[in-house]
């Protein structure tokens, strides 16, 4: 195994991984701002993070990851006034809804998975001790981090701080570069709206300020691995390293890392431009869970990936592809002994690994599975392959599902957990005949996995198979 480097978005380099602590290894991961259901473009950062401590983990380092929920922000306020609904009475259904997402496209559990309104106390103990080193300033009850006195502003996002007014301050979680300025750390309250009484006032806390209280409360004030999307560089990250650096004296986090837009269009999927799907709309007409989550894993993180329905066609069969691969290895009967194909597997495993080495280079790692199973489909149809040769294929097979985890054929349950029954897309006589003949060729090729394969998934639609004497095939509905 060689060395890992991860491209951090601080320095602009690729960097050997090493961590602080040898062996064990923590990491903050921004979570969902949750006032609706996370889109697909949400979920390809979140996959990337999965991928990453997937990866760390299968090196034998001891993970501990924290993913939190911003479950109080100025649009979680405003809709949640407008629904007449409590902060968290509105944002708990968006919370179950992204555990049931997550379960469905395979993402392990975070370690911690932390809200922000559990933590006000702590954020308010953080917002003191910037005061008491005198970083903030209070302008109409509202408390703001002065950013000219702390000297690194700007280091992460390379913002232009030159022409900025002093004291110029932004009092909205989100804004652009052009408006770099003092930010709020506590908001006070308009009329009407929600607050918390605190130590310092009553008001409530800047979306900022809730990922540095919680990343330093649960992973110490220095952190080995910090991700988001790219649109967190700035402001939101820029401000965690002012207000957690500030504090501590101390460097925040050691490893950046961003991952790229996922586009439709090639323009960035987002609420705000309309042009999102949530899992849930592309499950509900079809997609299954484990194509999405090759498609999203497929592109290496810190590029773009532009999202289409062929691309979402092309990763169903890879996965599929794969799953038959697997399929025939495993139930294959083929000739004692052993070929060259034990060795070829294991170059396969040390090729996979470099990609992911390499910055978590997917596609380089994919390509290398996908030149292996091509040689050994290769070699099965020669008849060259042989009986000892199975195990250190699926051992190749079995590092690479550590990772991308979708080998496992549990779509169907996948769907259910969401509620959404298997047999959903009510198949056609022609779309019927058609499988059906898919099977017959299968058996025809001796590939029976795949033919029962195609049985079951016309099972799970609700067509019954009956072979008949002469070969034939006949069906019926349920
Ligand atoms: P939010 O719920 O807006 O706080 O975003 C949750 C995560 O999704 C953050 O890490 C964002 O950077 C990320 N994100 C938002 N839109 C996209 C997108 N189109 N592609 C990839 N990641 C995104
Ligand atoms: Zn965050």
């Amino acid at each position: 195994m060689g060395e890992i480097v991860f491209q951090n978005t601080m320095t602009g380099q690729k960097e050997p991984f090493v961590p602080l602590h040898p062996g064990r290894v923590s990491i903050y991961a921004c979570g969902p701002t949750v006032y609706d259901y996370a889109h697909i473009g949400n979920f390809r950062t979140f996959v990337f993070q999965d991928i990453l401590r997937r990866f760390l983990r299968s090196r034998g380092f001891e993970v501990t990851q924290v993913m939190n929920f911003t479950d109080v922000d100025d649009r979680i306020i405003a809709k949640a006034s407008a629904a007449g609904l409590g902060i968290r009475e509105y944002t708990d259904k968006y919370i179950e809804a992204f555990l049931v997402d997550r379960r469905a496209l395979g993402l392990e559990k975070p370690e911690h998975m932390v809200r922000a309104t559990d933590h006000i106390g702590d954020m308010v103990q953080l917002i003191e001790r910037l005061t008491a080193k005198g970083f903030t300033y209070v302008s109409d009850g509202s408390i703001y981090f002065r950013i000219s006195k702390f000297p690194g502003y700007g280091k992460l996002s390379k913002v232009d701080l030159s022409g900025i007014q002093a004291g110029a301050r932004v009092d909205v979680d989100r804004y652009d570069k052009t408006d770099a300025r003092d930010f709020a750390l506590w908001k006070a309250p308009k009329p009407g709206e929600f607050f918390w009484e605190s130590a310092i006032g009553p008001g409530r806390p800047g979306w900022h300020i809730e990922c540095s209280t919680m990343a330093m409360k649960y992973l110490g004030e220095t952190i080995d691995i910090h991700s988001g999307g790219v649109d967190l560089v700035f402001p939101h990250h820029e401000n965690e390293i002012a207000q957690s650096e500030a504090a501590t004296g101390k460097q925040f986090v050691r490893f950046w890392l961003h991952a790229e837009f996922l586009l439709v269009d090639f323009e960035k999927m987002s609420k705000s431009l309309g042009n999102f799907y949530t899992m849930r709309d592309l499950l509900g007409r079809g997609t299954k869970p484990s194509s999405l989550r090759f498609l999203l894993a497929s592109v290496p993180y810190r590029r773009q990936l532009n999202f289409t329905e062929d691309g979402l066609r092309q990763a169903a069969s890879s996965v599929e592809r794969l799953r038959n691969f697997v399929a025939r290895v495993r139930n294959g009967k083929f000739p004692a002994g052993a070929s060259a194909m034990g060795e070829r597997a294991t170059r396969a495993t040390a090729e996979f690994e470099q990609g992911l080495e390499d910055d978590l280079n997917t596609a380089q790692a994919l390509a290398a599975i996908f030149d292996l199973v091509r040689e050994a489909n290769t070699a099965m149809d020669r008849g060259d392959f042989r009986q000892d040769d199975a195990a250190p294929v699926l051992r190749t097979m079995e590092a690479f599902d550590a990772i991308f985890g979708v080998l496992g054929d549990d779509d169907a349950e996948k769907l259910r957990s969401l509620g959404i029954a298997s047999d959903q897309g009510v198949l056609s006589d022609a779309e019927i005949e058609a499988l059906v003949a898919e099977r017959q060729e299968a058996r025809k090729s001796r590939d029976f996995a795949k033919a029962d394969r195609v049985r079951q998934q016309l099972a799970e639609r609700g067509i019954l198979l009956e072979d008949t004497r002469d070969g034939a095939v006949n069906w019926k509905r349920k």
